[in-house]
């Protein structure tokens, strides 16, 4: 059985989730600060943690650093909408996804599985072919196919997608891709990955200003579909 550590203030939401999850087959321990999250995650080893930010005293986004210290477990995250940088700042420090309260229990569960088959994928070790929705990848070739035709992109364009199609669904900064394509992030050319987007988007979208495959994250960066 797969074990959940849900770290929440707020008794009710707590409770809420955790019977939730219950239902749908996991084991769940709530712990209602930090202090009391990292010392759970220490001893329970739990294969996701569900982590609000705004806790009291130590907050999320230190409970994500320390956590990050010794460990990958995948971190979701609870925010308050319009919490903008606090999620990019999580993001940055390796959680893996969010959902904004208020936030339904099923889509909570949506989250939780595609970050555990993420996990799963990755676990299962990298494939030389990529493959997300009718987008394929093959890496040795440096070859991207979109429903079997296939598009000429740039070395870096090339790069960005593979980042983004290796986990599809996972949400990533625009610090984040830019640090996967050039080994480091500099601020100020955030605004190049948002150029590189717009080209890849020109080949591998059917219709640019409408994507179905490479898509916006508002106030984040970029994901790429995951069905
Ligand atoms: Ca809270």
């Amino acid at each position: 059985m797969r074990t959940i550590l849900v770290v929440e203030d707020e008794m009710r939401i707590a409770g809420l989730v955790r019977d939730y999850l219950e239902r749908a087959g996991f084991e769940v321990v709530v712990a209602g600060d930090g202090e009391a999250a990292v010392a759970s995650a220490r001893g329970m080893r739990p294969d996701v943690v569900i982590l609000d930010l705004g806790l009291p005293g130590r907050d999320g986004l230190d409970v994500a650093r320390e956590l990050r210290r010794t460990s990958t477990v995948p971190i979701v995250m609870l925010t308050a909408r319009g919490d903008e940088a606090d999620r990019v700042a999580g993001l940055e420090l390796g959680a893996d996804d969010y959902v904004v309260k208020p936030f339904s229990p099923r889509e909570l569960l949506a989250r939780i599985r595609s970050v555990l088959r993420r996990t799963d994928q990755a676990r299962a070790g990298g494939a030389e072919v990529l493959r997300a929705a009718d987008v394929e990848i093959d890496l040795p070739r440096m070859r991207v196919t979109v429903g079997g035709r296939v598009v000429d992109l740039t070395p870096t364009e090339f790069q960005l997608l593979a980042t983004l199609v290796r986990e599809p669904g996972r949400v990533f900064t625009r610090a984040q891709l830019l640090d996967a394509v050039h080994g480091v992030a500099f601020e100020s050319y955030e605004r190049a990955v948002d150029a590189h987007v717009k080209n890849i988007r020109r080949k591998i979208e059917p219709t640019p200003g409408r994507p179905r495959y490479l898509l916006t994250v508002h106030g984040v960066g970029y994901r790429f579909a995951d069905a």
